[in-house]
């Protein structure tokens, strides 16, 4: 059975990646902050009337490095095909004149840092697999190409450096034959998102696997959105 390992999985994009890779067979290994208030997931474990897929739940904050190395040796004997860095925040949104100095490191250490960390925890389990491929959940808005508007300094900034990470991680694990990409959700209707977005997180994450799905060595490094379109950096 294929086996993912996502970031984030309680809510929004995490939670219906999760689902989706379910349905389709896979074994997936969701980790969020609180699993036991997890009550989605929770529910999403404990369904067992269609055989296909299973979830198993994990406690991890991706800014606890003594949680990841816990779970990096809990998983030790695992193979994973693919680790999907998913957990974000927006942090504070003043621009020019209101940036929230004090906040911005833990926007960096939630964003640029923690999948950085991940990366680095799970690489080996990766390894194991057979076609691994490793996605950091970027923005359109860490474009440094795509920036006409400006604002959002703190969240785009941390993307645009996550950005950075996913290309250095990209020739980091080429020798272990892992394929590492940036991806563009779009849009979304999630919490973080707010409910104007024009997208589903169904929509989202269906386009999302497609682009994963069709990933292979030449894509390894690249910025891509959920429509299968290649983005600028
Ligand atoms: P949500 O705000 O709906 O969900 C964010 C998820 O990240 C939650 O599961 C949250 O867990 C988790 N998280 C936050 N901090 C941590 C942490 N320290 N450790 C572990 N988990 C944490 O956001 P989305 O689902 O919309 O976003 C998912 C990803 O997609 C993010 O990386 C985001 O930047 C990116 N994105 C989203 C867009 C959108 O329009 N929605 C657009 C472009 C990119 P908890 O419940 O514990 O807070």
């Amino acid at each position: 059975m294929p086996t993912a390992l996502i970031t984030g999985a309680n809510r929004g994009l995490g939670y219906e990646f999760t689902r989706q890779l379910r349905e389709r067979g896979w074994r997936v290994h969701a980790c969020c902050r609180l699993p036991d208030r997890a009550r989605a997931l929770k529910a999403l474990a404990a369904e067992t009337e269609d055989a296909a897929g299973e979830v198993l739940r994990h406690r991890l904050d991706v800014t606890n490095g003594l949680q990841l190395a816990a779970l990096g040796r809990e998983l030790a004997d695992e193979s994973i095909d693919l680790l999907i860095n998913n957990a974000g925040i927006f942090g504070p949104r003043g621009g020019f004149g209101k940036i929230a100095y004090e906040d911005w490191l833990q926007v960096f250490n939630v964003n640029t840092l923690a999948p950085m960390h991940v990366a680095e925890t799970f690489a080996p389990h990766l390894a194991r697999a057979e076609w691994p491929k490793l996605v950091n959940i970027s923005s359109r808005l860490g474009s440094i190409a795509e920036n006409e508007r400006s604002g959002a300094h703190i969240y785009r900034s941390s993307k645009a450096a996550l950005n950075m990470v996913t290309k250095c991680l990209s020739i980091d694990l080429k020798e272990r034959g892992i394929v590492v990409a940036a991806l563009n959700p779009g849009w979304v209707s999630t919490d973080m998102g707010g409910k104007d977005a024009p997208t589903s997180a169904r929509d989202s994450v269906a386009g999302l696997l497609g682009v994963i799905d069709g990933l292979g060595e030449e894509d390894c490094g690249g910025f891509y959105s959920y429509d299968g379109t290649s983005l600028p950096w």
